[in-house]
């Protein structure tokens, strides 16, 4: 938590800004290629015209949602923790066969030892 703390005061000139029409989310790092903005400049900086380049909504209708490295960093992360968890079918069939020829086995060696 602290970690992003920092990062906050250090880049707070590079928070995103999501269009609440359509959730388009305009980042500073990457500009807008259609309407020739630039790379690095900031939301606001951009000229008072500019519209959303998906629905053409005015930068009144944009929310301040943050600068990137917090809230794509989280979202790593939880693709990380739910990866561990998540099986293909393949390695499904494996468990659920390796349990059942365990259960057999135990079935087995239970009559072994009447
Ligand atoms: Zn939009």
């Amino acid at each position: 938590m602290s970690e992003q703390a920092e990062q906050a005061v250090e880049t707070p000139e590079l928070d995103r800004y999501e269009c609440r029409s359509c959730g388009y989310v305009y980042e500073p790092e990457k500009g807008d290629d259609k309407q020739d903005i630039p790379s690095g400049t900031l939301f606001a900086e951009l000229p008072a015209d500019w519209r959303c380049p998906v629905c053409t909504a005015k930068k009144v209708a944009f929310a301040n949602i943050g600068p990137a490295g917090t809230a794509s960093g989280f979202k790593e992360n939880l693709g990380y923790g739910l990866g561990v968890n998540q099986l293909t079918p393949t390695q499904k069939n494996i468990l659920i066969f390796g349990a059942l020829a365990l259960g057999f086995l135990f079935f087995i060696s239970l009559y072994g030892l009447q």
